[in-house]
């Protein structure tokens, strides 16, 4: 296995500081550093970047963040026997690698930045869909971040860059296309984990549009469009009806048929209807 620093290898790391994976973290190592370096590559050009990484674990993924020349990484993680290991990688590197011991979902990282901002992470599913949802929604846009490239489940991933038509295509993709420019950059078989998850997985990039694709009020929007997918077998008409009580008007107004089925409607169609509805 190439050696991208003077490191030692990643199996060695991980028996020095007895970091047996634990399953409640949903810690699954990457220990093949080539693939953490074409992970790392897929974020883009990090020389000029700040990079938020969360859940470095063992720091496979870290170090090819910072082998790929990222200005500075902060790394954010849960458990603290992880600490050890990114302290040797720290030391490799000096002034370039800081890290939190804490809870993604709780600590607030943006002091610790200096934009332009990249986010890159293999997280555990259920936190990067919660985190992904969040950096999606901020109060104001363009977010802090530039770009994000995450591992996820295969099947999150298809959600994010589903068209409409499609089975996976609902509130996930809206969110992610409406403002982004997301894509799948790379397949992971399990055994490309340590220990192997049940799942395939797969890397999405995301890069941030400046402004969104079509206008509209993100409140309005989410709205609508939680309630047509909700109820995603039902007619228009039927699954908005709570949204405004003359939503058959309205849905013509945007151009939209009463009796077309959320799966079919366009990112474009959903933000005329959240116009009208919000002009209402
Ligand atoms: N990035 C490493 C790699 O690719 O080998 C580890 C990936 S493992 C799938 C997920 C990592 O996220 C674990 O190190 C775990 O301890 C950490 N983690 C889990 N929940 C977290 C949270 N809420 N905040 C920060 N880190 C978390």
């Amino acid at each position: 296995m190439a050696q991208l620093d003077a490191l030692p290898p990643l199996r060695k790391v991980i028996d020095t500081h007895g970091l047996r994976a634990k399953k409640s973290l949903g810690q699954n190592f990457l220990l093949d550093l080539n693939l953490t370096a074409k992970i790392a590559r897929q974020a883009g050009d990090l020389h000029a970047c700040d990079v938020l990484e969360i859940g470095p674990g063992p720091g496979g993924l870290t170090r090819g963040l910072l082998a790929e020349g990222a200005r500075k990484v902060l790394a954010i993680e849960k458990d603290s026997r992880c600490l050890p290991a990114l302290q040797e990688i720290a030391a490799a590197y000096p002034g370039r690698l800081e890290v939190i011991n804490g809870d993604a979902l709780e600590v607030d990282p943006l002091s610790h930045l200096t934009p332009p901002i990249r986010v890159a992470a293999n997280l555990p599913y259920n936190v990067g869909t919660e985190l992904l949802v969040r950096w999606l929604t901020p109060k104001d846009w363009p977010p802090f971040w530039e770009s994000l490239t995450l591992m996820f489940q295969k099947e999150v991933a298809q959600r994010i860059v589903a068209e409409p038509g499609s089975k996976a295509y609902g509130r996930l993709a809206i969110l992610a296309q409406w403002r982004s420019e997301a894509r799948i950059v790379m397949s992971l078989p399990p055994e490309a984990f340590t220990p192997p998850p049940k799942i395939h997985s797969a890397v999405v990039h995301l890069t941030a549009l400046p402004e969104p694709r079509f206008p509209a009020d993100a409140a309005t929007l989410s709205r609508v469009v939680a309630a047509a997918f909700n109820q995603r077998r039902k007619m228009l008409r039927a699954s908005l009806k709570g949204v405004a009580p003359d939503i058959e008007d309205r849905l013509m107004a945007a151009g939209l048929k009463p009796t077309d089925r959320a799966e079919q409607v366009s990112l474009e169609g959903f933000c005329a209807l959240a116009r009208v509805v919000k002009a209402a």
